[in-house]
């Protein structure tokens, strides 16, 4: 799945949750989350970041790599 990694916090610009075909972007309180369950790696979300905050999680710089564990977090306690 694609994740939206530290760039989104304090952003939170929606423009993705827009393009997501499968509505799987959600809110949180600083920053928007991708459900990894739901995307179905269409890559739809990723151009359209204006802070280029979203990538696939094979592909997420070294800062970003806690940002899959806090994505899964967010989920299990929504
Ligand atoms: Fe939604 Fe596609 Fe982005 Fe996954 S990759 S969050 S399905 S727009």
């Amino acid at each position: 799945p694609y994740v939206i990694g530290s760039e989104c916090i304090d952003t939170t610009d929606m423009s993705c949750v827009e393009e997501c075909p499968v509505d799987c972007i959600y809110e949180g309180d600083r920053k928007l989350y991708i459900n990894p369950k739901e995307c179905i790696d269409c890559g739809a979300c990723e151009p359209v970041c204006p802070v280029e905050a979203i990538a696939q999680d094979r592909r997420v710089s070294d800062d970003n790599e806690p940002h899959i564990a806090d994505n899964r977090r967010f989920f299990v306690e929504v």
